[in-house]
């Protein structure tokens, strides 16, 4: 039997064995996809946009620069000053976000990473990025998990992108709570304080570009923004895998 024809037998009897389905809908995937969505989902992973705040990047639902958040004075409040995703969050990414974070999927976040490597041209703003650095976990959920999600987006993006990553220098040092419940004023207090740059010495003067799966507040990215820029970055932007 030729290579080819085995390779189609033992991936239709896997197929058969573990059917695989899509990570948003749940719908079978048919044997030979090497993708994690159906069609209609992967149709459905859309930019944010087409409108965005300038500062926040989230979508603007009538004209002007800036969010209610960012407008005026309120812009130059901010430790993080650019906040950019590769996609809004729907029903598509979420899916993706989910499997990744909650139901062991690392492997997912090689193709994400990619696919937040190549939207990453649609932002010239971001360009003068140096370091890439992941939102890190509380060592306890980090062991929980097995991994650190935004970590392997980060490798996956940077071997894509020739940039370097640093996994080491930014800390979390607070297990804050879980911030699904929380309003935005809270969410902000909640993340005060509860990162730290160990080394200082790798950031002093340089731009930072923070990396994560998703920015819902902006909260967590400004609680890292804020860390960085008191060990001395000279600016801190962030992007993420998808954008509320
Ligand atoms: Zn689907
Ligand atoms: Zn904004």
């Amino acid at each position: 039997m030729p290579a080819a024809a085995l390779y189609s037998l033992v991936k239709r009897i896997l197929h058969f064995l573990f059917p695989r389905t899509c990570f948003a809908c749940g719908c079978d995937l048919p044997w030979d996809a090497c993708v994690f969505l159906c069609d209609s989902c992967e149709k459905g992973l859309k930019a944010a946009g087409p409108l965005i705040c300038q500062r926040c990047g989230v979508t603007l639902t009538s004209g002007g620069a800036h969010c209610y958040n960012c407008r005026g004075s309120k812009v130059k409040t901010y430790k993080c000053s650019l906040i950019r995703s590769s996609f809004a969050f729907n029903a598509s990414s979420r899916g993706l976000i989910h499997a990744l974070k909650y139901s062991g999927a690392d492997y997912l976040a090689q193709e994400m990473g990619k696919r937040m490597a190549v939207n990453f041209c649609k932002y010239p703003e971001l360009a003068a990025a140096e370091i890439v650095m992941p939102v890190p976990l509380f060592p306890s959920r980090r062991r929980k998990r097995g991994y650190n999600q935004s970590a392997l987006l980060a490798r996956a993006f940077t071997k894509e992108m020739g940039l370097c990553v640093d996994e080491i220098s930014l800390v979390r040092t607070r297990n804050t709570r879980s911030q699904t419940k929380l309003g935005r004023k809270d969410r902000l207090e909640n993340m005060t304080g509860a990162f730290l740059c160990r080394h200082p010495n790798n950031v002093k003067g340089k731009v930072i570009l923070l990396l994560d799966d998703v920015a819902t507040t902006g909260a967590t990215l400004e609680g890292c923004a804020a860390a960085l820029k008191a060990a001395g970055a000279k600016k801190v932007f962030a992007y993420t895998f998808a954008r509320e």
